[in-house]
C-alpha cells in the first residue's frame, strides 16, 4: 500500500485489502497450522504458521506501515519481542539503558540476560542527554523509553541518535514505543534502528489481547529478526493478530481523546492540595515539554503523580476509586490505577533505581472526563 496515504487511512487498510477469495472486508482469522503444498515446495506463500500466517502477516504489514518501517514482526507478548532482540547480542555485549523503564524490561536484562554474559547498565535519567559518556566499547544496544514508565520522562531520540551515529561502529538503537504509539511518535523516522511495541497496549486497546511487535527499516536487522522469530517461535498467533489489527484501525481517534482526556486530568491534578507533583509531558510545566512538542504529536494517555500524604495514602487513594479500576497494564479504552512501586515495578525493588511508593499511575482511558475527574475526587477524599 502507499506509504503516502495518511496515518488514520493506513491504520484502516494498510496490509488489510479484502479477502479475495470471499470479499471479507475484515481480514479473516487464519486458524490454521499448516497449508497443503501442490508439489514439493511448490506453495502459495506459507507453509507452516510458526513461519507465517495470513492473519498475522497482514498485521505485520500494517504495524510496518504505521511505524513507517519496512518489515514488521508480531510476538505473543511484548516481553518477546523484547526477548527477540536481545538474542541479536553475544556474551560480553553491553546494553545501555535508563533508570527509568518498564519492570519487565529491568527484569529480562537483569535476571535473564545477564546469565548469559549481556550486562545492562542504567543512565540515570538527568545524565540522558550526556548519554554518549556511558557508552563502553562491547555496548552493542541502546535501549530507550519515550515515554518512560511510570516516570514519564521524554528522552529526544533524535539527538541521541544523531550522536550514536557519530561512532565508527555505533550500537543498535532500539526505541520502546507502547506508551506513544506510531500515532504520536514514529522512532524509525527519528533515527532509530529497531521499534519495539507491547501491542497489550494502545494497539490493542481494549485489554482483549497480549501481543508485541518489532519493526525495523533494515534488510540485515530485518533478516536477523525474522530468523529468529522463526527458530524460537514467540509468534502472536492468528485470532490475537486480529484483535490487535482490529484494534489499531481505531487508533488514531483514540490516542486523540486519551489525550484529551488526560490533560483536563492533568490540569487537575496540578492544583490538587494533595498532590506534590505531577508527570504528564502534555503540561508545559514538564521539564522535557519542549522535546515532547518537537517530537510527538499530543501527550498521550498517561499520568503519574505523587501523593502528598506518602504510601498510605496512595493505597487508600487506589482501592477507593470505582472508575478507575485497579490494575496493571494500560492503554485500554476503560481508566486503570496502580502503584508502580509494588504493582508494575516490583521486579525493580532490588535495584538502585528508585520509584517512590506514594507514586500513582493513571491509565486514562476514553470515559466522561467529568466521571474520572469525580473519581480521582472520591479517592482523594478517602485517602
Ligand atoms: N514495555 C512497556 C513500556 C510496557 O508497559 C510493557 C507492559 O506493561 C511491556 C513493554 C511488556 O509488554 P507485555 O506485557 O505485552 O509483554
Amino acid at each position: 500500500m502507499k506509504k503516502n496515504f495518511g496515518f488514520e487511512t493506513l491504520a484502516i487498510h494498510a496490509g488489510q485489502p479484502p479477502d479475495p477469495t470471499t470479499g471479507a472486508v475484515m481480514t479473516p482469522i487464519f486458524q490454521t497450522s499448516t497449508y497443503e503444498q501442490e508439489a514439493v515446495g511448490v506453495h502459495k506463500g506459507f507453509e507452516y504458521s510458526r513461519t507465517a500466517n495470513p492473519t498475522r502477516s497482514a498485521l505485520e504489514a500494517c504495524l510496518t506501515a504505521l511505524e513507517a518501517g519496512s518489515y514488521g514482526f508480531a510476538f505473543a507478548s511484548g516481553m518477546a519481542a523484547t526477548d527477540a532482540v536481545l538474542k541479536l547480542l553475544d556474551p560480553g555485549d553491553h546494553i545501555l539503558t535508563m533508570s527509568d523503564l518498564y519492570g519487565g524490561s529491568y527484569r529480562i536484562f537483569q535476571h535473564i540476560y545477564a546469565k548469559y554474559g549481556i550486562q545492562a547498565s542504567y543512565v540515570p535519567i538527568d545524565a540522558m542527554d550526556r548519554i554518549q559518556d556511558f557508552i563502553k566499547p562491547e555496548t552493542r544496544l541502546v535501549w530507550l523509553e519515550s515515554p518512560s514508565n511510570p516516570y514519564l520522562h521524554i528522552i529526544d531520540i533524535g539527538a541521541i541518535s544523531d550522536s550514536l551515529k557519530k561512532m565508527a561502529d555505533p550500537p543498535l538503537l532500539c526505541v520502546d514505543n507502547t506508551f506513544a504509539t506510531p500515532y504520536l511518535q514514529q522512532p524509525l523516522t527519528l533515527g532509530a534502528d529497531i521499534v519495539m511495541h507491547s501491542t497489550t497496549k494502545y494497539l490493542g486497546g481494549h485489554s482483549d489481547v497480549v501481543g508485541g511487535a518489532l519493526i525495523v527499516a533494515d534488510d540485515a536487522i530485518a533478516e536477523q529478526i525474522g530468523f529468529l522469530q522463526n527458530a524460537v517461535g514467540a509468534i502472536q498467533g492468528p485470532m490475537d493478530s486480529f484483535l490487535v489489527l482490529r484494534g489499531i484501525k481505531t487508533l488514531p481517534v483514540r490516542m486523540d481523546r486519551h489525550a484529551e482526556n488526560a490533560h483536563q486530568i492533568a490540569h487537575y491534578l496540578q492544583e490538587h492540595p494533595d498532590v506534590s507533583m505531577v508527570y504528564y509531558p502534555g503540561l508545559s510545566s514538564h521539564p522535557q515539554h519542549h522535546i515532547a512538542k518537537k517530537q510527538m504529536r499530543n501527550g498521550g494517555g498517561m499520568i503519574s503523580f505523587i501523593h502528598r500524604d506518602g504510601s498510605d495514602a496512595a493505597r487508600r487513594f487506589v482501592e477507593a476509586m470505582e472508575l478507575f479500576l485497579l490494575a496493571e497494564s494500560l492503554g485500554g479504552v476503560e481508566s486503570l490505577v496502580e502503584i508502580p512501586a509494588v504493582m508494575t515495578h516490583a521486579s525493580t525493588a532490588d535495584s538502585t533505581l528508585s520509584i517512590d511508593p506514594a507514586l500513582i499511575r493513571l491509565s486514562v482511558g476514553l470515559e466522561a472526563a467529568e466521571d474520572l475527574i469525580r473519581d480521582l475526587e472520591r479517592g482523594f477524599q478517602s485517602s
